[in-house]
């Protein structure tokens, strides 16, 4: 087992074995000499700074920000053992077997180690043989392990997804409640606690609950540049799905969100049926068909998965290039959750999104069932408008999400549909009192179908039966077509001029608001459904990326496949290969050996020897030992 907490801290040449008394003399030795980057990212520098002069912090990064190393490089710096509390065994896997690929001596302690193992790692941890140790928060506060932690030299506390100790959040854990203890037995062991989590009630709750009020508190943008937003009016969901995927990421991993587990199952399946490769996820399943696919989705490349919100915590994968929503999510905290796993790597990623009238209708009736409310109902309420003002908007989309987090982002951002394809408004005041007159004409019992079909003057069944050719309405809709309609309709419950019944049956009755439109005593602008979608997102973000300088021309050829030769083309696909059938021999997913940034700078850089290799970001000195000759002998191939 020695070999597994083997760390050779050193240059390049360094190789398995001792580790000790070689630690990197600086945070900037350790991020270049192990990791293989060239600098700090954002406030990494001044964190690890603050955290390595043994100071406290609270660091709120998004996801994708680079929170690991803010911990991580204090472990190699700090003399002693880091404990890592982390609250899901498969992040404290991934995170361990990536950093034992660093050769950093990193260990875990969880359920699913046996006795004689988890007794090795003890052993290593009270001699210090280890640089990190995770551990799940039950097994922390153990009488057990507290007294291990007595015998332990200890560099460092870091309390990983700091939000699940917040009662209100969507993963909390009773533990976290308990982990004040290490602060109360160890005052002079620093502590650094960390989350994406970007709401603002959940980060004081964190502060008060971890005993860290006095702690440094390092706040980043929660902007996710990288991400490109894109909401669609539902016409036929899955084939405008697969158009989307066909066109920008025909063999990208990414994730589809539905509500139930039976359309989960459904769509699943029709993926497949269309050829595409895709994998159910949610809690209905059995665990073992639910870690095998989540452990499929991990360790392949360009598998789709599509879930329940009950996947995603702990999914570390960085080039997840897309996240699709087939239905609304309840908040714009969770859509935030769920869009932030697309692209942790930086490179472009897609968040797309279809809505329609059902999911209007089913939020709306969430809304009037939560009225009869105390204040967390009313919290909920305020949730759900977000959501539908989100979806509606004209404006930037990233605007308005950063809104909600309270941070202001000065300019349209040029990376959203809204965007990058501007959405028109129009005086929908005339339309809207149409629309707005059939519901009362109607006795305010129809849903959007049937009124449509009034308004256009259609003679249906329905409309024969109810005699509603007669009433005045009918057919005073001919100028807008059935999709605009409906556009109407949506918007007009969406902005709250019209109320959905609870029975079901979706039917519609005017609110005050609407009445006073009735009224003409007020006006509505409306914004104009795109007539069709064009096909672009990420190509073009890439386009942008590289003229920013982002990442070289590589990164932005190599995203958008289609715009790179062939001969890059090539190179890329065998780079790639290289890196499955390595991964494959060790068990572990591609993403750990190198990640798509590093495989594209050797597509844009072809280094020919090792000194070359050696500068490759995320090539840090056990990987050039490891893992230089077989992609050089690659690159040499393809020269
Ligand atoms: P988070 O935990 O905040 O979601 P990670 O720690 O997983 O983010 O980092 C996201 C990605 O960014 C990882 O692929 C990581 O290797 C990379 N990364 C982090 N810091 C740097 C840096 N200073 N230079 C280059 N890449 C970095
Ligand atoms: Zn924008």
């Amino acid at each position: 087992m020695d070999s597994l907490f083997s760390y050779s801290g050193g240059g390049p040449a360094g190789s398995d074995g001792d580790g000790f008394g070689d630690r990197p003399a600086t945070a900037l030795d350790a991020l270049r000499t192990v990791f293989g980057y060239d600098s700090f990212r954002g406030q990494q520098a001044e964190i690890i700074d603050h955290v390595v002069q043994g100071g406290d912090a609270l660091v709120l990064m998004p996801t994708g920000g680079g929170k690991s190393l803010c911990y991580q490089i204090p472990a190699l710096v700090r003399d002693g053992v880091t404990v890592v509390v982390s609250p899901l065994i498969a992040l404290m896997r991934d995170q361990v077997t990536a950093l034992r690929e660093l050769g950093v001596r990193a260990a875990f302690l969880n359920s699913s180690l046996g006795p004689a193992e988890a007794r090795e790692v003890e052993r290593a941890m009270v001699q210090g043989d280890l640089d990190l140790l995770y551990v799940a928060p039950e097994r922390l506060v153990t009488p057990r392990f507290l007294d291990l932690l007595d015998r332990t030299r200890l560099a460092l506390f870091a309390l990983d997804e700091a939000h699940c100790v917040s009662q209100w959040g969507h993963d909390f854990r009773p533990e976290y409640l308990q982990l004040s203890i290490l602060h109360e037995r160890h005052p002079m062991v620093p502590r650094i606690a960390l989350t994406a989590t970007a709401d603002v009630q959940t980060r004081a709750e964190i502060r008060e609950k971890l005993g860290l009020l006095e702690a440094r508190v390092f706040l980043s943008s929660f902007d996710r540049p990288n991400i490109t937003y894109r909401v669609v009016p539902k016409k036929t969901e899955r084939q405008q799905m697969l158009a989307f995927l066909r066109e920008n990421h025909p063999e990208d991993a990414g994730i589809i969100y539905c509500m139930s587990r039976n359309k989960v199952e459904d769509v699943a399946a029709w993926l497949n049926s269309q050829g595409r490769e895709a994998l159910p996820y949610h809690a209905g399943l059995p665990a073992e068909v639910r870690e095998a696919n989540q452990d499929r989705f991990i360790k392949s490349e360009g598998l789709v998965m599509v879930a329940t919100v009950a996947f995603g915590m702990g999914i570390d994968k960085p080039n997840v290039r897309f996240v699709c929503h087939l239905d609304l999510p309840k908040s714009l905290e969770a859509y935030y959750q769920e869009t932030g796993r697309a692209g942790r790597d930086g490179l472009p990623a897609n968040a797309w999104m279809a809505y329609g009238m059902a999911d209007v209708v089913m939020l709306r009736q969430m809304l009037e069932q939560s009225e009869a409310g105390d204040s967390h109902r009313r919290v909920e309420r305020g949730k759900l408008e977000a959501m539908l003002g989100y979806c509606e908007t004209s404006d930037c989309r990233r605007q308005v999400l950063l809104n909600y987090f309270n941070e202001v982002l000065p300019e349209p951002c040029g990376n959203c549909d809204t965007c990058l394809e501007p959405v028109e408004t129009w005086d929908g005041t005339v339309a809207a009192q149409k629309a707005l007159s059939a519901v009362y004409r109607t006795g305010q019992r129809y849903g959007a179908g049937h009124l449509i079909d009034v308004l256009l003057g259609n003679s249906t069944e329905k409309v024969a039966q109810q005699q509603h050719d007669r009433l005045k309405t009918f057919g005073v809709g001919k100028d807008l077509s059935k999709a605009e309609w409906q556009s109407v309709y949506r918007q007009l419950v969406a902005a709250g001029l019209l109320t959905v019944d609870l029975e079901g049956y979706g039917g519609f009755r005017l609110t005050d608001a609407g009445v006073a439109v009735l009224k003409n005593q007020r006006e509505v602008r409306l914004r104009k459904d795109p007539v069709q979608e064009r096909r672009r997102g990420v190509h073009d973000a890439l386009r942008r990326h590289t003229a920013k300088g982002g990442g070289g021309t590589a990164v932005s050829r190599a995203g958008a496949r289609g715009a790179m030769s062939a001969e890059d083309d090539r190179l890329w696909h065998a780079l790639r290969d290289c890196r499955t059938a390595l991964a494959k021999d060790q068990g572990v997913p591609p993403y750990v050996i190198f990640h798509d940034s590093t495989l594209l700078e050797m597509v844009a850089q072809r280094p020919f020897d090792r000194a070359a290799f050696a500068h490759l970001p995320g090539v840090g000195g056990r990987k050039l030992e490891r893992y230089a000759d077989a992609f050089l002998d690659v690159i040499r191939e393809h020269g």
